[in-house]
């Protein structure tokens, strides 16, 4: 067994920095010989040094899922006798060809990752690096099969379209060395937020309902353009899973119910600030503070694109992702 110390430190340290991984989202995997020891679905990186959660996959069966075009979904039973599966995005591992490979769902890689104007606007940005662009695609083994197209520029760094960011490299060092290289290169100046109301948003909390507990996600219905951007949809896939289909303007609810056939979890009052579901989780609080992290970043200049209402629809509904979230319940308190 390879010692996945080094794996394990990155990971927690990734993990525990809210602008590149929120809740259990993103992964991160070592080959070694024959085996690709992959994060388990669900699992939050910033426990890696906790919780064992690299499980040891056959990267020929990985392969062979993919000529047969089934997903991986074999289960494994760790030392503590916990039950997991691979992550939902290890196929994008397999296909990658360095030993380490890092995904993240970094704020700044996503504020770029839903301009329309991808991906000749990071020409300048990332040049010198060996780096594609995959447009938006169901996660999971579509994903690793678009990759496995793109290959043959022998990339480095992957630009997921509407949703995140990859670095690839021969060891956690270099890979971690890489990944900063990209978000300095990606980072944009963030729009100040306007003061939020917190007296007049505490008049208008309906049932149900209470004051967004992270102070800084108010600024989502500070100004108009915030709102606005806020309010049309999905921007990328953990935000439908764990925040819901869209952010509902307070006093929407009823279209929003009538338009999604669930209630919003999230409330703007537009000018006061944001009212969240009582129910909402930790993974909702943290998905939420990185949308407001993505969208303080975006240039009202520049058109951005939302995910089709098919694409939403398949990722509320995918098994893979009900039993990530399944998971998350199990983790809702955290150390970071
Ligand atoms: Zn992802």
């Amino acid at each position: 067994m390879p010692d996945l110390t080094p794996l394990r430190k990155l990971s927690a340290k990734l993990g525990k920095n809210l602008d590149l991984v929120q809740a259990g989202g993103g992964n991160t995997s070592l080959k070694a010989d024959d085996t690709l020891w992959v994060k388990a679905s669900g699992k939050w990186l910033a426990r890696a040094m906790h919780e064992e959660m690299f499980l040891p996959v056959r990267q020929a069966d990985i392969l062979r899922c993919m000529e047969g075009d089934e997903e991986y979904v074999e289960e494994y039973t760790t030392s503590s006798g916990e039950t997991l599966r691979p992550s939902v995005e290890t196929s994008m591992h397999a296909v990658l060809p360095h030993r380490v490979v890092v995904h993240v769902h970094s704020v700044r890689a996503i504020a770029w990752a839903i301009r329309t104007d991808m991906p000749a606007a990071l020409s300048d940005r990332l040049a010198g690096l060996r780096w594609e662009w995959i447009p938006y695609i169901h996660p999971g083994l579509v994903l690793g099969k678009k990759i496995r197209e793109r290959l043959s520029s022998k990339p480095d760094v992957l630009i997921l379209g509407n949703h995140g960011l990859v670095v690839a490299a021969g060891d956690c060092d270099s890979a971690e060395a890489l990944l900063e290289e990209v978000e300095r290169r990606l980072e944009c100046p963030v729009r100040a937020p306007q003061p939020a109301d917190l007296d007049g948003l505490a008049e208008v909390v309906p049932a149900g309902y209470r004051i967004a507990p992270d102070a800084e996600v108010h600024a989502l219905a500070l100004d108009s353009f915030s709102v606005d951007v806020a309010a049309r949809g999905t921007f990328y896939p953990d935000q439908c899973v764990y925040v819901g289909p869209a952010v509902a303007i307070l006093d929407g609810t009823r279209s929003f119910v009538a338009k999604f056939g669930v209630l919003p979890k999230v409330l703007l009052a537009p000018g006061k600030g944001v009212l969240v579901a009582d129910d909402l989780n930790r993974a909702g609080r943290e998905v939420l503070i990185s949308l407001k992290r993505v969208i303080e970043r975006l240039d009202p200049a520049i058109a951005v694109r939302a995910l089709e209402a098919a694409d939403v629809s398949r990722l509320i509904n995918w098994e893979a992702e009900k039993y990530r979230i399944a998971l998350a319940s199990r983790y809702e308190n955290p150390e970071r």
